[in-house]
């Protein structure tokens, strides 16, 4: 055997006796976790770390540095921690990993989620009884369930028209009750959620919202179900994480919404990131809608987008319909009149996509 061979094979021999070391090391913290646990005590623990990383630097004799020996501890010291946390503990409550299975939201006898395609049609706003009304005797002739309208409006400047408020709730809850229809609707406030139980079927959280983790919290204590969109820069982990906090707070029932993300292209309102609903589906085990107004922010794409959505396997369709959009107080430019929508309605519905 020449020298290096020689010095080589020392090296084999010491990341053996590394490896039964650090494995060592690794089943002690477990053992440690286990202890902390039953005692009820933090796991992480700053103090202890810094003595042990000074007590291992004072006895170093190199030939590494300092800063190189606490590097390579601190990440034995961040892995043992990790081995403390079982996989159960680390999978989310809204992920398929903890829940195989589909989650059903029911809202007027559909249940969303269940492989068939439901829809979400209405105004960008409410406006008046009649507005409303005039689209959900639409709708209902259509054998439709769900009906949407914003009564709190998220607008970009604060001198556009804001909402009707509780007064549009209002008008919800009665053309509700007069058309047999589902209604949904943004609440933004965190102290409007218990209010707006009495008046909706499905709290809707806007994109503007998805990280405002007091309304998400709220919305978690809430017996209605949540329609939840994702935000116009979230990652999915983000969109994923907000749904978390909805469902840790005791709350199920959630409908995670794709309504596109900011990029840099131009030619739409939004990007649809169309992957993100299998990816959604993947990951969690909640239904998956996508809102095909807000996303494109174009008329002349609907229809695709809509085909592309539920081809792709999102559990429904949102899309804004209004009696009269070139009067609409918001989104005018992108509303659908009931003629414009009974074209879009038979387009989509005349495909079947087939799902696995
Ligand atoms: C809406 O659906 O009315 C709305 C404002 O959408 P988003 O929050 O996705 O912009
Ligand atoms: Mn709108």
């Amino acid at each position: 055997m020449n020298e290096l061979d020689k010095l080589r094979s020392r090296v084999d021999e010491l990341n053996m006796e590394l490896l039964d070391i650090i494995n060592e090391r690794g089943r002690l913290a477990q053992e440690i976790g286990r202890v902390k646990e039953n005692q009820g005590v933090y796991r992480f623990d700053p103090v202890r770390e810094r003595k042990m990383l000074d007590i291992i630097k004072q006895k170093n004799e190199g030939p590494f540095e300092d800063s190189t020996i606490e590097h390579i501890f601190k990440e034995i010291f961040k892995a043992s921690l990790e081995l403390q946390k079982d996989d159960h503990s680390k999978a989310l409550l809204v992920s398929r990993k903890k829940h195989p299975e589909n989650t059903l939201v029911e809202v007027n006898g559909q249940n969303i989620g269940d492989g068939k395609p439901h829809f979400v049609f209405g105004p960008c706003a409410v406006e008046s009884y009649e507005q409303v009304a005039q689209v959900a005797r639409h709708l209902q002739q259509k054998g439709l369930k769900l009906l949407r309208g914003g009564a709190y409006k998220p607008r970009t400047s604060p001198y556009d028209f804001q909402g009707l408020g509780v007064e549009g709730l209002k008008i919800l809850k009665q053309v509700s009750r007069e058309y047999n229809l589902a209604v949904i609707s943004e609440i933004v406030n965190p102290a409007d959620i218990e209010m707006a139980e009495e008046y909706l079927d499905v709290i809707q959280i806007g994109a503007r919202n998805m990280q405002n983790f007091e309304l998400l919290k709220a919305a978690g204590q809430a017996s209605k179900p949540i329609l939840l969109k994702r935000g116009i820069a979230a990652t999915i982990e983000e969109f994923i994480n907000a749904a978390e906090y909805i469902m840790s707070q005791g709350n199920g029932n959630i409908i995670l919404c794709e309504r596109g993300i900011r990029t840099y292209e131009k030619a739409t309102r939004n990007t649809l990131d169309i992957t993100a609903v299998p990816i959604l589906k993947q990951e969690t085990h909640l239904p998956v809608m996508v809102d095909v107004t807000h996303s494109t922010g174009r008329r002349d794409l609907l229809i695709p987008a809509a085909k592309a959505a539920l081809a792709i396997g999102a559990d429904g369709v949102m899309a804004e319909v209004h009696p009269d959009p070139a009067v609409a107080l918001s989104d005018s430019a992108q509303q659908m009149n009931l003629k414009q929508f009974d074209h879009f309605f038979n387009e989509i519905t005349a495909t079947s996509f087939v799902r696995s």
